[in-house]
């Protein structure tokens, strides 16, 4: 503990080096908010960016898994998930201002005055004009990816004119624990809001580039080995040096493990069909017929066994020992299924009914 009463703390999933973590931070940890990617675009060619190829420059709009083509289904998508909050990235999103005004101005006027809203940004684009008017609209949070020096200043400008939580958001480079030391000094001294430090993350578009620098990815197969023990040796040196600004370590797996996970789970409670039952794990099973008796197949619709979703019949899981009790003589799956729009299925077991 340092003088002013800061420790690093190792919770389960991520570590903390002072006394909170930003709002965007917390609220994704728990699964309660939607990613809301606005555009591909950008203008910097980070090597380690791992945003997918399907993605990355293209002017593609994304509400968590599901390609959406306006405002009205990137507002019906976050509905259907049942979060209170939504971080807006990209890309970078200023690279679409209108666009990314109006997700706002939607969000706040369907959910609320208090949902909540962060944004990533490298920077590049932002100016006084441009953060007044994503105060304006009730930005939250912005979260500054300095990718080049003049950023800085432009970190600065946020938290001078404007009410917004200003902080950054840096990928761990394996070795640079310093680079990452002299940017909480400066947040520190500007008195920023916070510093996010995320594990360099392995994807399949930044693998050739990371391996050709030399780095390892790490046994889970989604991180680079020694970004975490850069982040931490970087929140040591915080500690040492008494800086007060807030960091926040965020694992890679930590994506996939806990916040996927969690928003899956908020998801289902919120769109879960009548013969879906939900897992631990936060996916749904649900069964479908897969040849049948069609006189019999009518008698389970009556006697509400059998559900018509689109073209198929479907059942729950826990139902097939009353199915069983008809002539149905047919074969059905069970089906696992991440609980997106479109049911993105993981898994298909056959059955005898
Ligand atoms: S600034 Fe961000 S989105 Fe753009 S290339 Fe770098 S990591 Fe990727």
């Amino acid at each position: 503990m340092n003088g002013r009463g800061n420790t690093i703390k190792n919770a389960r999933y991520s570590a903390i080096y002072g006394d909170r973590i930003a709002i965007g931070c917390s609220l994704c940890m728990s699964g309660d908010k939607s990613v809301v990617f606005v555009t591909g675009l950008c203008r910097e060619k980070c090597y380690y960016c791992p945003v997918s190829s399907e993605r990355i420059r293209n002017d593609v709009f994304f509400v968590n898994e599901r390609k959406v083509s306006n405002i009205d289904e990137a507002i019906s998508e976050i509905a259907r998930s049942g979060s209170n909050s939504a971080s807006i990235t990209g890309g970078d999103p200023l690279e679409r201002l209108e666009r990314t005004i109006s997700v706002i101005e939607a969000l706040k006027s369907s959910f609320g005055s208090s949902f909540h809203v962060h944004l990533y940004t490298n920077g590049i684009l932002s100016r006084k004009d441009v953060l007044k008017a994503l105060e304006k609209v009730g930005l939250d949070e912005i979260r500054f990816h300095p990718t080049r020096e003049q950023t800085l200043k432009k970190i600065e400008e946020a938290k001078k004119f404007t009410t917004i939580k200003v902080g950054a958001e840096v990928p761990a480079i394996p070795g640079k624990a310093d680079e990452l030391v002299r940017l909480a000094e400066f947040l520190d001294k500007i008195g920023a809001d916070f510093l996010n430090i995320n594990e360099l993350e392995a994807s399949e578009s930044n693998f050739n580039s990371l391996m050709m620098r030399g780095f390892v990815i790490s046994h889970n197969g989604k991180s680079i080995e020694v970004s975490a023990s850069t982040a931490i040796a970087a929140m040591k040196l915080a500690l040492k040096k008494g800086l007060k600004i807030p960091i926040h370590f965020c694992p890679a797996s930590f994506k996939d493990s806990i916040q996927t996970k969690n928003r899956f789970l908020k998801t289902i409670y919120s769109d879960r069909k009548v013969y879906e039952k939900a897992t631990r794990e936060g996916t749904v099973l649900y069964g479908v017929l897969l040849e049948y008796n069609p006189e019999e197949a009518e008698k389970c619709i009556k006697d509400g066994l059998l559900y018509k979703c689109g073209n198929s019949l479907c059942f729950h899981p826990d139902d097939i020992k009353y199915l069983k009790r008809y002539n149905l003589g047919c074969k059905g799956e069970i089906v696992e299924a991440h609980p997106t729009k479109d049911r993105f299925v993981i898994n298909r077991e056959e059955v005898q009914l």
